[in-house]
């Protein structure tokens, strides 16, 4: 029996986590979980899974939390040492980290020094503090899986070889809803049509990232530091079927790649039961039924959030936690409706003109650059709409 957190179980990856603990009542236990806004689907969901602990983001929101659970036995918290409660919880074994946005890291952070593996969707994570994350891991011992489909393809395609032995990591990318539009016409395209993904249903917000093709650049970087590898050995092809899920080059000219529907239940799975499988009800794969499986290179002029999530990381330091927060103000502004499309890089490339790198030792130092970025980005956005 793995006794989990679930951090954001009322997101898209959370609601999907659950319904594999669901079919595995056996295996997995829900010791804590935590949400946002959504207090009506989880009410529900403490209702179904019982955890000791329940923890909303908001201290405002626990006296709702609590009428809507009258009569259950559990522990409701709120704020941010709720989050943290339900990320230490004693008998937690595993943290299913899938709070979107920086608001995940601290809770992550604090799971890793009390010893928790964690299971990691949350990419802000490591896009911001990767090598603050990955230390923690090594001084704390403890393992990282991870949940995005492209890195536990990676994770796949890597599990018996040697890190050394590597030449390059290939990472896929659908495209996104934009793939085959001219560039001309991304200044005008709807919310609607950014939220519209071809092949994935996920969040809002990581939406807008596949549209605008930001979720590759912050994958990258996730990349660079999960698997220890130089970004100049992190490549992205686009392949719009989302069958290869990524790739690993070795030194001797073999690549390896990860198949599968496009399902996240799969790789959560993997996250959870490793090294073991568990069936998950992902539509199995026939590759007959493809008539060709493409790849090309990205249009970086086209994608321009793509190469400045590699700017960023060549910059390092402070650079990647201030580009990851212009892009989750400017994305929110997109969102309500308030810029167009092709100013969300304009926000974040003016952002991270503003900014000079420096070193940051800390979460906090990564959270002040957080801060620091959506400031600015913020009044990037105004002037815009002004
Ligand atoms: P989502 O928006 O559907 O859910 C986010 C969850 O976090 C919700 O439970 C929400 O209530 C909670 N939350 C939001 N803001 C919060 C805050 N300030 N404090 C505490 N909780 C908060 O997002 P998602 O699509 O499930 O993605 C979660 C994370 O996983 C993101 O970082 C995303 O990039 C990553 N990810 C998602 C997918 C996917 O397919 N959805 C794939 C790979 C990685
Ligand atoms: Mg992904």
């Amino acid at each position: 029996m793995k006794h989990l957190s679930i951090l954001g179980a009322t997101g898209s990856i959370g609601v999907s986590t659950l319904e594999i603990v669901a079919a595995y009542p056996e295996r997995f236990r829900v010791v804590a979980m935590t949400a946002g806004k959504n207090l009506d689907l989880f009410a529900q969901q403490i209702r179904q899974f019982s955890p000791r602990i329940a923890a909303v983001a908001s201290p405002d929101d626990v006296g709702r939390l609590k009428e809507l659970c009258s009569g259950l036995k559990v522990e409701i918290l709120g704020g941010i040492e709720g989050l943290i409660a339900a990320a230490t919880a004693d008998e937690t074994e595993m943290v299913v980290a899938a709070i979107v946005g920086a608001a995940g890291l601290v809770p992550t952070a604090a799971a890793i020094r009390c010893g928790k593996d964690i299971a990691l969707a949350n990419k802000e994570t490591l896009v911001t503090a990767g090598h603050l994350f990955m230390d923690m891991v090594k001084e704390y011992g403890v393992r990282l899986y991870p949940v995005d489909s492209e890195h536990s393809a990676v994770f796949q395609s890597m599990e018996g070889h040697r890190s050394q032995d590597i030449s390059k990591i290939i990472l896929t990318a659908s495209g996104g809803p934009f793939l085959n539009a001219p560039t001309e016409t991304l200044a005008g395209v709807t919310v609607k049509d950014a939220l519209n993904h071809p092949n994935w249903s996920m969040g809002r917000k990581i939406s807008i990232d596949s549209a605008t093709m930001m979720n590759k650049g912050l994958e990258v970087i996730e990349a660079r530091w999960l698997f220890d590898v130089p970004v100049e050995k992190i490549d992205v092809n686009i392949h719009p079927q989302s069958i290869i899920h990524s790739m690993v080059e070795y030194i001797d000219g073999c690549v390896i790649a990860q198949l599968g529907s496009p399902d996240m239940k799969a790789p959560i799975a993997y996250a959870l039961s490793h090294p073991e499988r568990v069936a998950t009800g992902v539509k199995p794969l026939d590759l007959t039924l493809f008539s060709g499986l493409t790849f090309f290179r990205p249009d970086m002029d086209k994608f321009r959030c793509l190469s400045l999530a590699y700017r960023a990381i060549n910059e390092g330091e402070s650079m990647p936690a201030v580009m990851n927060a212009a892009n989750e103000v400017a994305v929110e502004y997109f969102l309500e409706g308030n810029i167009g499309f092709t100013q969300i890089a304009e926000v974040i490339e003016g952002t991270m003109n503003a900014h000079q790198a420096h070193r940051v030792t800390s979460i906090e130092e990564v959270l002040q650059a957080d801060l620091w970025g959506r400031t600015i980005a913020r009044e990037i956005c105004r002037k815009r709409i002004a």
